[in-house]
């Protein structure tokens, strides 16, 4: 079968949740046996989002080959399981990089370098290259933003473009926002409408409208819809508030989104897509036996999208335990010696949370002081873990002042720091981050090794900083081991054995929690959360 394309536009609004469409969909084509890739076209034009503020975007997500990645790329993964690289994240920034570049090395050989064709070129190559792979039945290709957006005219013009090249192999699907004008007691379909004529004066007929909701569709909705919009009325599909995102590949299903599409490709689809294990998972997060409270200490608290990965995967782990994990959200500034004990009363384990930067840093240290002297389970990401490495040195080695260098340059005792070579790097932001999926081996008797139950594991990265290794005895003697190593001998994971639960990690565990497969170190931190 030649690969099949589907766009993703969205209208009227932002935030509608393209990426959780996007994400079901594929869900449901592999459900169908189907393979299914998806792609994220971001119109700004910063080269990645690693240089994003996360109030303004939200976290910052990390695939196998390093890629630094708008969030959506974690719901595509965590809803298919599959894992996404470099070609599926793509910005306006990385567009023009690659174009400039070709331009300042002769390729265009004397050729005026425009929007179109070049840009726009250069758009459809990275679309199509997923098809020349030969390894996906299905691309899906979110477009960010709305229509409309100055910033995304080139992006619907390669889809224009491309509509005309692959004809009866693209198809468009268009999330537009149904608003409800309680005061009439009506649903209004006009700025869906007026969206998609903005779509039709860009040249995109859209094939399919998904119609985000509060309340549900009237027929007379619909039918209105079909008319304006100039699709059939079982094309206009309904996706209506859901208690969990979780839930939206069911609804989905119950659609026929996905049956639309395979009929839009003149496939017919056989039976039901099969989500046995999908409703399943949602039965049981929607009726959990067990509660537990769990604090997430972290900077960012007033915008939880920053910390993403990390509370979905507390409800992989939680709902794989039959246990609903309700997350006190923590704001490190806040915290300090003298309020921690009341700040931290009630929960039964502690998360502190990755992040960059001094602020914020001195509360965490004092959430980790005192649940490691009260034996509550702890559970240090990245950041997290280097405080739990600060924190000891300071009040168990009595080393005074000691800190990371990220924090403190010309500390005496710089516990956590840079490597040599990324010293001799410094300026380039990413340039020296170590990023992306590295081994790791884990020591015998480790709480660590009892939890991945093997000895090699492989998780992702995003840090510049490192265990200094320098003082590894002095940790060893004092009662904190590093039980997990790279190849280089990098330290990737420490643990106090003499306590309950409490083990910080380098690398990001989060980012390869999904609803199939629930991060063993979140299952075992729920677990101990749940018995302490
Ligand atoms: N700022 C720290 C470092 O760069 C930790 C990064 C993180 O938590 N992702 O090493």
């Amino acid at each position: 079968m030649s690969t099949k394309y589907i766009f993703v536009t969205g209208g009227v609004a932002s935030s509608l949740g393209k990426g959780i469409i996007s994400a079901s969909l594929a869900r449901l084509l592999l459900a169908r046996g189907h393979s299914v890739t998806i792609q994220k076209l971001d119109p700004y034009i910063n080269i990645n989002p690693g240089t994003l503020n996360p109030y303004e975007h939200g976290e910052c997500y990390v695939t196998e080959d390093g890629a630094e990645t708008d969030l959506d790329l974690g719901h595509y993964e965590r809803f298919t399981n599959e894992p996404t690289s470099q070609a599926n994240s793509v910005t306006t920034g990385r567009i023009y990089w690659s174009v400039i570049q070709k331009e300042r090395r002769g390729e265009y050989l004397g050729e005026t370098v425009q929007v179109i064709p070049h840009i726009t070129d250069e758009i459809k190559n990275r679309i199509l290259h997923f098809g020349q792979t030969k390894k996906y039945d299905f691309v899906i290709t979110e477009i960010g933003g709305t229509v409309g957006d100055i910033e995304g005219l080139p992006f619907i013009e390669a889809l224009r473009q491309l509509r005309l090249e692959l004809g009866k192999n693209a198809l468009c699907i268009h999330l537009a926002y149904i608003p409800y004008i309680a005061a009439a007691g009506e649903l209004k379909t006009k700025p869906a409408q007026h969206s998609v004529k903005l779509l039709l004066e860009q040249g995109v007929q859209p094939d399919i409208i998904v119609c985000r909701t509060e309340h549900k569709l009237s027929d007379s909705n619909r039918s209105k819809l079909a008319l304006f919009c100039n699709v059939e009325k079982s094309c206009v599909i309904e996706s209506i508030d859901a208690k969990s995102i979780y839930e939206v590949p069911l609804m989905m299903r119950a659609e026929g989104l996905d049956v639309q599409v395979l009929k839009k490709f003149g496939m017919k689809p056989k039976n039901d897509a099969d989500l046995k294990v999908w409703s399943a998972f949602l039965k049981k997060l929607y009726n959990p036996k067990h509660e537990v409270k769990i604090g997430l200490v972290g900077k960012y608290v007033e915008l939880q999208d920053a910390y993403k990965s990390i509370s979905e995967a507390f409800i992989h782990a939680g709902t794989s335990l039959n246990c609903r994990v309700k997350v006190k959200w923590i704001h490190s500034e806040d915290l300090n010696d003298k309020n921690v004990k009341s700040q931290l009363k009630g929960l039964s384990g502690i998360l502190v949370a990755p992040g960059f930067g001094q602020r914020g840093i001195e509360g965490k240290i004092s959430a980790i002081k005192y649940v490691r002297e009260n034996n509550i389970p702890f559970f240090g990401i990245c950041l997290g873990m280097q405080c739990a490495v600060v924190e000891f040195a300071r009040n168990v080695l009595k080393l005074r002042n000691a800190h990371s260098s990220e924090m403190n340059e010309n500390t005496q005792f710089p516990v956590i720091d840079l490597m040599q070579d990324q010293k001799d790097n410094i300026g380039l932001f990413s340039g020296t981050m170590r990023l992306g999926a590295y081994d790791c081996f884990l020591k015998e008797d480790s709480l660590a090794k009892k939890i991945y139950k093997k000895s090699k594991i492989s998780e992702r990265h995003r840090h510049r900083y490192e265990f200094n290794n320098s003082f590894a005895d002095a940790f060893k003697n004092a009662g904190m081991v590093a039980t997990g190593e790279n190849s280089s001998g990098l330290v990737e994971i420490m643990e106090i054995p003499k306590h309950k639960f409490f083990i910080g990690v380098q690398f990001h565990p989060e980012y390869k929690s999904t609803v199939e497969k629930p991060h063993p170190l979140f299952v075992a931190f729920v677990k101990a959360a749940m018995s302490n």
